[in-house]
């Protein structure tokens, strides 16, 4: 392996006070590869002052970059972003909040360099610095995806933190979905991959940008674009309860002939319609999730829209989109 140019893909919303420490975290931790690193933030629509901090950064740092989104599109769009700009031979893609602590990159990229690895991902050992609702629901999210989804498998207690050499990130180039759940589809290239174990610290500054909503919506994503399975699972539901309905209409019909109408039954027949009533409104509910997914990937708009492009990545030929 000849080149070993490395990009730092850094999402970024509302980061102002972490971007100098971040920067000073990398020189500092990243000496000794420091001469083979660009950094490509991609700024996320933030509203506060990390444009600035960052244009600042550029002035002074000549492998420092900055892609700057039109508006807030989301992580995943941020990261796709990146990715398809950076031009290093291989990518890491990191929190700029110091959760994903630099001095791990040192490994990342000593095993990529054996050229046996073309994907690095960090595996947090120790979620302390996470809630324990937060764990108990990360937790169980992996277990359901792993058992819905057969083809593709995502490693547990992982990020995205992680090193992608160029086949892995021509590979994501190439995936066109607006539905972006990126840990699904770092684990779909399945390529030659290994985990590095790694203590998640807290956040250094500010607070995190994803509440109990939005990581709810992002599961969900995660599971309705990896597997068909709770489209598909209604028809096995319909045949469970069409079988228990013929053999209760049997016995009714047994009971009639053998000891005439009873009228008696409101409470039956009310639990049978709120049952049905239910299990139909879920089931719709569960296409209609398909439905809009569906909706959102025909029309076919930009996954991201940026408004400009500074430092390195500007001074030479930018890929448009
Ligand atoms: N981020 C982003 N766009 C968003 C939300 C977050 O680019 O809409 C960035 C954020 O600036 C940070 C990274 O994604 O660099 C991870 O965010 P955060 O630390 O809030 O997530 P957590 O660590 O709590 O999962
Ligand atoms: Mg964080």
């Amino acid at each position: 392996m000849s080149s070993c140019n490395l990009t730092i893909v850094v999402p970024v919303y509302n980061e102002q006070e972490n971007i100098s420490v971040f920067i000073e975290a990398i020189k500092v931790e990243l000496a000794s590869i420091y001469q083979h690193l660009d950094i490509l933030f991609v700024n996320d629509g933030s509203t506060d002052n990390t444009v600035n901090m960052i244009s600042a950064e550029i002035v002074v740092n000549d492998n420092i970059s900055l892609i700057d989104l039109a508006r807030n599109f989301g992580k995943e769009a941020a990261m796709t972003a990146g990715l398809k700009h950076a031009r290093g031979d291989a990518v890491v893609i990191m929190d700029v909040d110091l959760q994903d602590p630099p001095a791990i990159i040192l490994e990342f990229f000593r095993l990529w360099r054996t050229g046996e690895y073309d994907t690095v991902y960090g595996v947090r050992v120790d979620r302390s610095a996470d809630t324990v609702m937060k764990r108990c629901t990360a937790g169980g999210f992996y277990k359901l995806f792993n058992m819905l989804s057969h083809r593709t498998k995502l490693p547990e207690n992982t990020g995205d933190f992680r090193l992608i050499n160029r086949k892995v990130i021509d590979a994501l180039n190439q995936m066109p979905e607006r539905n972006r759940f990126m840990k699904g589809m770092f684990a779909w290239t399945a390529f030659r991959a290994i985990g590095v174990p790694f203590e998640r610290p807290e956040r250094n500054l500010g607070c995190t940008k994803f509440n109990y909503w939005s990581l709810w919506n992002f599961a969900l994503d995660g599971i309705l674009s990896f597997t068909s399975w709770p489209l598909r699972v209604w028809s096995y539901i319909g045949f469970g309860i069409s079988f228990f309905a013929f053999l209760y209409a049997s016995h009714i019909l047994i009971d009639t002939l053998f000891l005439g109408i009873k009228v008696p039954g409101y409470a039956s027949i009310m639990s049978v319609i709120l049952f049905l009533g239910g299990v139909q409104l879920i089931s719709l509910g569960v296409i209609g999730e398909y439905i809009g997914r569906i909706f959102t990937e025909i029309k076919q708009r930009p996954i991201y829209l940026i408004d400009k492009v500074t430092g390195q990545y500007q001074r030479q030929d930018t890929p448009n989109e």
